[in-house]
């Protein structure tokens, strides 16, 4: 078998130089034979004729060689079909149908059918056959690019996402989009609310809701699907579900049933419905799944582009000879499309945490090879296939799922490091470690929301409160902060309504570790402390959490306060705009 470099360029004049056309619809160009005699007709590649000279394409790129000849792809720019080439006999074939004619047998040409296994095996390179190293599926747009517009469509929706508050702080504080400043102090009399100057959505975030929004409202004749969850909170997912998005699977990939007819969305999606991939990004074979029934996967790819950038570090890494570790929860969906990126080009495994970093250390160490195998054992369903103990440790590289702690991260790479410089030597240990992957993968989003959050929990307060959806991985990351400085003061909650009284809160046990029952519910704690001089709260929001929630709590909690004690949300404004 030959490399990928080693194919050649696409010549034209060779015979044995078979290209396929796709369009961004990711369906591929046919001809109907003119003197078809088998079943009525006969579909044929396009070959080079005239109608070739018609049909704009991108450079073919050189997919495989399949016995005598060589397999080039190339894309076909815009969706459409020209309707020149429908008057020639040609059409525009989803891989689904394809394969339908093939097991139809007669309906195929023979070299059609004869590298169809082939076609259907790289099939998801098609949407990306001319990006560059460069090249992002999809950039955070600018500031004028932004389209606020679409979040507030109506009340329900202007109260989830817009908090004048939230406003005033953010042009106060946060200058500097990717540096933390000292928090905010919101002084409303008899409580004290302490806001870090970054907090909330991130651009990904804000992308991937506009984009979602502004694809159901310009398509109403559509059905609109989101792949998974767009991000992790429940009342974002909720709003786009009222505006009529529909959901593919769960955030655990399970497939959802259309309630009207009772079966899977998955087995009646077709090309005239419109798929979004959210911002963690899809795995390989969800997109396959998309790609073979003739859906445009970039136009609709929410993809945050931090996130792609992991899967780019990964890919150099792969080259490089290094197997990568990717640090993250297995179950989540971000980790899932990063492992099936990474898995294409290295050999890849998921490690949680310090204690699996720690046994994987162990693995790393040990001479045995029945002690290595026995305790590599956890690892084994968290590995690509072929994963081979006796190579595959040799070389590490270290990223991560975006949404972490960074000093998780960078524990963890010592951890490894150690192990290999253990086993190799220290003289040697810059060809067992990728030293790049020392700045980890982590997201400046994220890290500027801990950065600003690690500000904030300097001063004393009575309680803090950190606020995202129930399977948000950066909100968990910032309570951890809070736990470690205020302990049982701190609280995890996804809105206003989990604040039961003044006495009591529900607070939200994060299932860090899913095989634990006792984690992933709610436990009802005491709340605010009782004492006549003013209170003191920490409040943030995950990368998901929408700014109206955080008002809304300030709002229940200052309702909790006789009114003649609590200055109106218009005074503590004007007061924060004073400190610019
Ligand atoms: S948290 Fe970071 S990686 Fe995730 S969507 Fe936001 S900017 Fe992108």
């Amino acid at each position: 078998m030959i490399s990928q470099s080693e194919l050649p360029a696409y010549d034209p004049s060779n015979p044995d130089h078979r290209l396929y056309l796709f369009f961004e619809s990711n369906k591929l160009l046919l001809r109907r034979a003119q003197s078809a005699d088998r079943d009525g007709y006969v579909f044929e590649r396009l070959a080079k004729n005239s109608l070739f000279q018609k049909i704009e394409s991108g450079t073919p790129v050189a997919i495989c060689q399949n016995g005598d000849h060589y397999v080039f792809f190339s894309n076909v720019k815009g969706y459409d079909f020209p309707p020149e080439l429908v008057a020639e006999g040609c059409e525009a074939a989803t891989l689904r149908a394809i394969e339908g004619y093939g097991k139809e047998g007669g309906k195929l040409s023979p070299e059609l059918f004869e590298d169809g296994p082939v076609i259907r095996a790289n099939a998801i390179r098609i949407p990306y056959l001319n990006f560059k190293e460069t090249d992002y599926i999809y950039r955070f747009r600018t500031d004028k690019q932004r389209n606020r517009e679409v979040y507030h469509v109506d009340a329900s929706s202007t109260a989830l996402y817009h908090s004048a508050l939230c406003d005033a702080i953010k042009a106060v504080k946060r200058t500097k989009e990717r540096s933390a400043a000292d928090p905010a102090r919101l002084d409303f009399g008899a409580v004290e609310y302490l806001l870090p100057s970054h907090f909330g959505f991130c651009l990904g975030v804000q992308n991937a809701i506009e984009r979602a929004y502004e694809t159901i409202a310009s398509n109403p004749d559509k059905r609109v699907f989101m792949l998974s969850e767009l991000i992790h909170n429940p009342f974002v997912n909720e709003d786009l579900r009222r505006r009529g998005l529909r959901y593919l699977q769960s955030d655990k990939g399970v497939p959802v049933l259309d309630p009207e007819k009772g079966e899977a969305y998955w087995d009646s999606v077709t090309d005239e419905d419109i798929v979004i991939i959210p911002a963690f990004g899809a795995r390989d074979e969800d997109k396959l799944k998309l790609i073979e029934r003739g859906l445009p996967l970039n136009a609709y790819d929410a993809t945050c582009m931090l996130v792609e950038k992991v899967w780019k570090a990964a890919k150099r890494f792969g080259q490089k000879g290094f197997t990568v570790v990717i640090h993250g929860k297995a179950e989540h969906e971000e980790t899932k499309a990063t492992f099936s990126n990474s898995s294409k080009y290295a050999p890849s495994i998921v490690v949680r945490d310090l204690k699996e970093a720690a046994l994987l250390a162990q693995v790393i160490k040990s001479d045995s090879e029945t002690e290595r195998a026995k305790l590599f054992l956890p690892f084994n369903a968290l590995c690509s296939e072929g994963f081979d103990l006796s190579q595959h440790l040799e070389k590490l590289a270290v990223v991560n799922q975006t949404t972490l702690l960074r000093n998780e991260t960078l524990r963890i790479i010592e951890l490894l490091e150690s192990a290999l410089e253990d086993r190799y030597g220290r003289a040697h240990i810059e060809e067992h470690m990728a030293m790049s992957s020392k700045g980890d993968t982590l997201c400046y989003a994220t890290q500027v929301n801990q950065d600003a959050l690690a500000q904030a929990i300097k001063q004393e307060v009575d309680v803090a409160i950190v606020v995202g959806g129930k399977n948000s991985s950066n909100t968990y990351q910032l309570y951890r902060i809070c736990e470690e400085a205020f302990g049982e003061r701190a609280f995890y909650i996804q809105s206003e309504s989990n604040i039961l009284s003044r006495s009591e809160i529900e607070h939200f046990i994060f299932p860090y570790d899913p095989k634990n029952p006792k984690q992933g519910r709610m436990e009802t704690c005491a709340f605010l402390p009782v004492r006549d001089t003013p209170l003191k709260i920490l409040i943030t929001g995950g990368a998901s959490c929408p700014d109206g929630l955080l008002q809304q709590i300030i709002a229940k909690v200052n309702s909790y306060f006789d009114s003649e004690r609590i200055r109106s949300i218009d005074e503590v404004i004007t007061s924060v705009e004073a400190m610019t």
